[in-house]
């Protein structure tokens, strides 16, 4: 109970160094005090350091906002012209939140009109054409530190384009690992004398942005792969903030690409489709409704296991199930366990030697891609399963129309 305290009580003032408080507190920062609260209930932050936390019997370093408030940030970054390429889901969240932030934003992107392309989207949350919004070669010009979050394929088609814009000094900043670990494929190879930098938020841009607005914040994961400036890992951190980050922990840009590609492919998303569909199907094949199979496979899940699971950790949420739950999903999950470890071997193998970059690249830069996008989703949408979802939600009392 102890941290979460000090962690508050740090981000509700974490930039006046100067924190009231009503209780007695003073919390080790990597082997020196760093903070203490005096007789007047005055808490003094001494000197900010990064914090090593215990993680299950592990130590690591974690950053956290309190370590870069935003007056700090905005020093590191006050000459610094943020230059963010692309504005997809991740790169619009960060970009709005780095607005918000006070930070010197421009979006490059390629110029197109169509409605839903990303320079109307932009358009739409207030960047300015010539004013804060420019297209991919003029941004690049203007950007000190460019932020590529065009597409992962999408940065290597335009890796050309991009480079030479990469002078002496500048700083590269990517939100994936990609480009960089599977460089062999991508052709991406910055310069050497820039600084080359990651966040990684652990989330769909969408919550970066609904987080940030919130009050709250992302996980991340931060990487400088190149420090020709000295300050590459201080920028990182900071960025990382700025973002939108709540806490940032260390890594490296082929520890990210290849935990993430397996995470999205696994447990994230395509295994618990896979798994959804299954128990769906067993279920339907052996009589029960629509209505059943769909609240005891996905809805129950969604909207109350997970949240909970999230909350307070699975071994909480065995405590408190029925004993007859309890009882079964203990001995059912090490069979689960067993039967997915291979599945789960072989999808790491296949990130790890690449394959799944060349497959992304290759599929990702056709210029069909949409299109075939587009047929496959609609087959997910028009599944039973998920069309029994969409009566589900909507019979929700907070979204019942009817
Ligand atoms: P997408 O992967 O959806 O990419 C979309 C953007 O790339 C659009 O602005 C698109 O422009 C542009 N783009 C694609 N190809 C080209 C091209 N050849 N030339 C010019 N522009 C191009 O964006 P995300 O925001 O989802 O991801 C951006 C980065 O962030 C990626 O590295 C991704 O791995 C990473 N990331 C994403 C997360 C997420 O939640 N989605 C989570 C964490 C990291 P247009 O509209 O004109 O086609
Ligand atoms: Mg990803």
């Amino acid at each position: 109970m102890f941290r979460p305290i000090v962690s508050s009580v740090l981000r509700s003032s974490a930039s006046k160094n100067v924190i009231k408080s009503s209780s007695k507190i003073s919390l080790i920062v990597n082997g020196t005090s760093s903070m203490m609260i005096n007789n007047n209930n005055i808490l003094s932050i001494q000197k900010r350091g990064i914090k090593t936390l215990d993680f299950g019997g592990v130590k690591e370093e974690v950053i956290e906002r309190s370590d870069y408030p935003k007056d700090k940030y905005q020093a590191i970054f006050a000459k610094d012209t943020l230059a963010m390429l692309g504005y997809g889901t991740q790169g619009r969240g960060q970009a709005l939140n780095l607005r918000d932030n006070g930070l010197n934003v421009i979006i490059g992107l390629r110029k197109d009109n169509k409605p839903n392309s990303s320079w109307e989207k932009a358009k739409s949350d207030g960047w300015v054409e010539g004013k804060n919004l420019f297209p991919i070669d003029e941004a690049l010009k203007r950007g000190t530190v460019i932020m590529n979050l065009l597409s992962d394929a999408g940065q290597s088609m335009t890796w050309d384009q991009v480079k030479p814009h990469l002078t002496k000094g500048k700083t590269l900043y990517l939100a994936h690992g990609f480009a960089i670990a599977f460089a062999d494929q991508t052709k991406v190879s910055p310069p050497k004398d820039i600084d080359v930098i990651l966040c990684a938020p652990k989330g769909s841009g969408t919550t970066v942005r609904s987080l940030f607005l919130s009050g709250r914040g992302i996980n991340g994961s931060v990487a400088v792969y190149q420090d020709f400036s000295g300050k590459a890992r201080e920028r990182a951190f900071a960025l990382g903030i700025a973002v939108g980050c709540g806490y940032l922990y260390e890594t490296t840009l082929k520890k990210e690409a290849v935990s993430d590609l397996t995470g999205e492919r696994g447990v994230l998303m395509g295994m618990i489709e896979g798994a959804f569909r299954a128990q769906y199907k067993v279920l339907r094949d052996h009589g029960h409704s629509p209505s059943e199979a769909f609240n005891e496979t996905v809805e129950e899940a969604t909207q109350s296991l997970y949240p909970l699971i999230g909350a307070n950790g699975m071994d909480w949420m065995f405590a408190n199930c029925s004993t007859t739950a309890q009882r079964g999903a203990l001995d059912w999950a090490p069979r689960f366990e067993k039967a997915l470890a291979p599945v789960f071997e072989k999808l790491y193998s296949e990130v790890e030697n690449g394959n799944e970059a060349r497959r992304t690249l290759d599929l990702n830069s056709r210029s069909d891609y949409k299109e075939m996008l587009r047929k496959e989703l609609d087959e997910i949408k028009n599944s039973e399963m998920w069309r029994a979802g969409q009566v589900v939600r909507q019979l929700r009392p907070e979204n019942n129309k009817w």
